[in-house]
């Protein structure tokens, strides 16, 4: 991790992060909140040359300046695209965490940042909107899927384990049926399966997101102390993949750099033993890829994802190189108008493929892409849920959606 010694202004900015932006441009066409508005204070440019003017003491932030910041989906789409290496997403983590000390977060944010943070709440909030649900007081809203797990089965761990599945929050609680598929998965390799459960809970994704870095932190502690010992811990979460790899940076600490470095997406880790598994008959029906961001711009590993499904199942790209479907953590829910813009961008990049290949199905490995492209009306499944149902021998366990 660089050393904040090398910060010297108001937000505290990496000075050598701030200066190696030379406003070439090259991030423009790659930025969801730029190719929805047109507005270079939604661009990664224009954020950059504001950060500036609050860093160097030029100006004080403004509400102007804020919804500069607040319209970054931190989607990240931008560090690819840049020849001078500028980590944008530091530099918009840092920048939040700044203005979280400076204003208070809308109180629905921080009612369901604290809820997350809390597995037991958030399991019963969860009962009690699938009783709701099951009473006909309301079917789906906006990111909520459409039938809510009523009860989550008990799964036995194995006495020994060689990797440990993520499990999270929301997706624990919410889509447990997309982590029995992945279990499925990785135990038709031969691995033994253990779960993180509730003792590690979230990972603090949002919290990071949303600027509040010592609630993150806080998780994080917890999570590593709930997952002692060298197993490698597997995510099907791309954005709990991602904020997993970055605890070293996030504590700073030589133990947290060693955990972040037991860290693997799921779908990079079955890369390296495709030869375990062994697919059912022919192909099945076309999926159409949509990449989840922190899977392509952060973690990087998008191929990975393409490799293991190939065997499965036709894969079918959409053609609008990865930008950004909207969802964002909260962004969806904390700016609906510019999210659903940015989202009509995707809808009609999945409606080409659709039309291209008659596909009916689109495949996403993070929830909140899911729940946010579900809203839309797609069908929308995790990728090793396709490849579970391709298995020949899972040697796994039964999976259920908790019903
Ligand atoms: S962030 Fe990178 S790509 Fe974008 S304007 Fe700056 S140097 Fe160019
Ligand atoms: S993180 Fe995403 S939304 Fe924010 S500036 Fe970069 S490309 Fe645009």
């Amino acid at each position: 991790m660089i050393a904040r010694s090398s910060t010297t202004g108001r937000i505290g900015l990496r000075d050598d992060a701030l200066s190696a932006c030379v406003s070439c441009g090259l991030c423009l066409p790659h930025c969801p909140t730029y190719r929805a508005t047109g507005d270079e204070r939604r661009s990664p440019r224009g954020r950059i040359a504001l950060m500036r003017i609050v860093e160097s003491g030029l100006a004080e932030p403004n509400a102007e300046w804020l919804a500069a910041m607040d319209t970054c989906i931190q989607c990240r789409g931008c560090e690819p695209a840049c020849p001078s290496g500028v980590p944008f997403g530091e530099l918009m983590a840092d920048t939040q965490a700044f203005n979280s000390g400076t204003r208070r977060l809308p109180l629905r944010l921080r009612l369901g940042l604290r809820v997350l943070g809390r597995p037991q709440m958030l399991r019963l909030g969860t009962r009690l909107l699938a009783l709701a649900q099951r009473m006909g007081f309301f079917r789906s809203s906006g990111f909520l899927p459409g039938r809510l797990p009523l009860r989550l089965p008990r799964r036995p761990a194995p006495a020994e384990v060689d990797v440990v599945l993520f499990t999270g929050c929301v997706m624990d609680t919410w889509t447990p049926h997309v982590h029995d598929a992945a279990q499925r998965v990785l135990e038709a390799t031969g691995a033994r399966v253990g779960r993180s459960g509730t003792a590690a809970g979230c990972c603090g994704a949002l919290h990071v997101h949303a600027g509040l870095r010592e609630e993150a932190r806080s998780l994080a502690h917890r999570v590593m102390a709930a997952l002692p010992g060298d197993q490698q811990v597997l995510a099907d979460s791309a954005g709990c993949g991602a904020m997993l790899k970055e605890y070293g940076d996030l504590l700073g600490t030589e133990e947290a750099h060693a955990f972040s470095a037991r860290v693997a997406d799921v779908h990079e880790w079955l890369v390296e033993r495709l030869d375990r598994l062994t697919p059912v008959g022919g192909r099945s029906e076309p999926v159409i890829i949509q990449d989840p961001c922190h899977l392509r711009h952060v973690q990087r590993v998008d191929g990975a994802m393409r490799a293991v499904l190939a065997p499965f199942v036709p894969v079918v790209e959409l053609d609008d190189e990865g930008l950004c479907c909207g969802a964002g953590g909260a962004f969806a829910v904390l700016q609906p108008d510019l999210a659903a813009k940015v989202r009509d961008q995707k809808v009609a990049a999945i409606d080409r493929a659709v039309a291209r290949s008659g596909a009916a199905v689109v495949v996403s490995a993070n929830p909140g892409c899911s729940f946010y492209l579900g809203a839309a009306g797609y069908q929308v499944r995790h990728p090793l849920e396709v490849v579970a149902e391709g298995l020949a021998a899972t040697g796994g366990q039964e999976m259920t959606d908790g019903n």
